[in-house]
């Protein structure tokens, strides 16, 4: 259980959901965590719940808003103060924007791109010179299946993700040399308020959530657990030669050709 003893890690968006999973499975595997949210008050609940479980737990939670480059850069400089240099980055903060391309608002565009991909390259741009100059560091960003495959309707949120990849495989490519690895995580669907959300969003949320929950063919939706512990593994020095790299947690199903 001592996997990421020593490191530090800053996970966004970890006030709840996935990022929360991660940020637990980090102090599990003894790192130092931060917690940079936008949401305060989760973030902070969160933290205490995990300062509950584990005994000298180090973990900070931080208001930080992913769409901002300074407030990404300042969740850095308090990491930095308070743990000492950012060893590990996860890019986990995402929203789901779905809509019809041609009848979605610009807004709608620029709000998803500004949380689903400039937050990841805001989040990259804060640590990258400290890893390069200290020539180690893993950065995780989660991406989606909807990086790979499309479901009609869902625009453009699948296009950001895919955006990920490319960042995540550019970078990836970039610092190899100076052994800062970058690689994504593409969950299926994971059962976490973003999904109870889109359920409550059908007009029948309870057929849409049997739905969703026969499309793998495990026949089951993923947990936030399950995507933390392959973020532990791409964290690790038990990932050295992985680089630029996705690794797809969703039990089979974009392997699925049809029933
Ligand atoms: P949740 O909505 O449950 O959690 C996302 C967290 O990110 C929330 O705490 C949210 O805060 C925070 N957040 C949102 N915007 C910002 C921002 N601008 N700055 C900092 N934090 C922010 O989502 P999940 O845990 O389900 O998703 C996590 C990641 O996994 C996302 O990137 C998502 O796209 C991806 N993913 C999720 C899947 C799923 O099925 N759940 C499947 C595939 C990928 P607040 O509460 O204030 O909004």
């Amino acid at each position: 259980m001592n996997r990421l003893a020593g490191k530090v890690a800053l996970v966004t968006g970890a006030g709840r959901g996935i990022g929360a999973a991660i940020a637990r499975a980090f102090v599990a595997e003894g790192a130092a965590v931060v917690l940079a949210e936008l949401d305060l008050d989760t973030a902070q609940a969160t933290a205490k719940d995990i300062a509950a479980a584990y005994a000298n737990a180090r973990v900070l939670a931080v208001k930080t808003d992913v769409t901002q480059s300074a407030s990404v850069q300042s969740a850095v400089s308090e990491a930095e103060r308070t743990f000492g240099p950012v060893d590990v980055l996860v890019n986990n903060a995402g929203i789901n924007v779905f809509a019809d391309p041609l009848t979605m608002t610009d807004d709608d565009w620029r709000r998803c791109f500004a949380v689903d991909l400039d937050g990841v390259w805001n989040g990259c741009r804060a640590v990258l010179p400290g890893m390069v100059e200290r020539r180690a560091g893993s950065i995780v960003n989660i991406a989606s299946t909807h990086a790979f495959q499309i479901i009609p309707g869902c625009f453009p949120y699948p296009v950001a993700k895919h955006g990920v990849i490319g960042l995540t495989r550019a970078l990836g490519i970039e610092y190899a040399p100076k052994n800062v690895r970058v690689n994504a995580i593409a969950p299926g669907y994971i059962e976490t308020q973003l999904t109870h959300d889109w359920w409550n969003a059908q007009p029948d949320p309870d057929a849409a959530r049997r739905a969703t929950l026969e499309l793998p063919p495990m026949k089951r939706i993923g947990k936030p657990e399950e995507v933390a512990m392959t973020a532990v593994f791409l964290a690790s020095d038990e990932a050295p030669f992985i680089n630029a790299s996705c690794i797809t947690i969703d039990g089979g199903r974009t392997a699925l050709h049809h029933e």
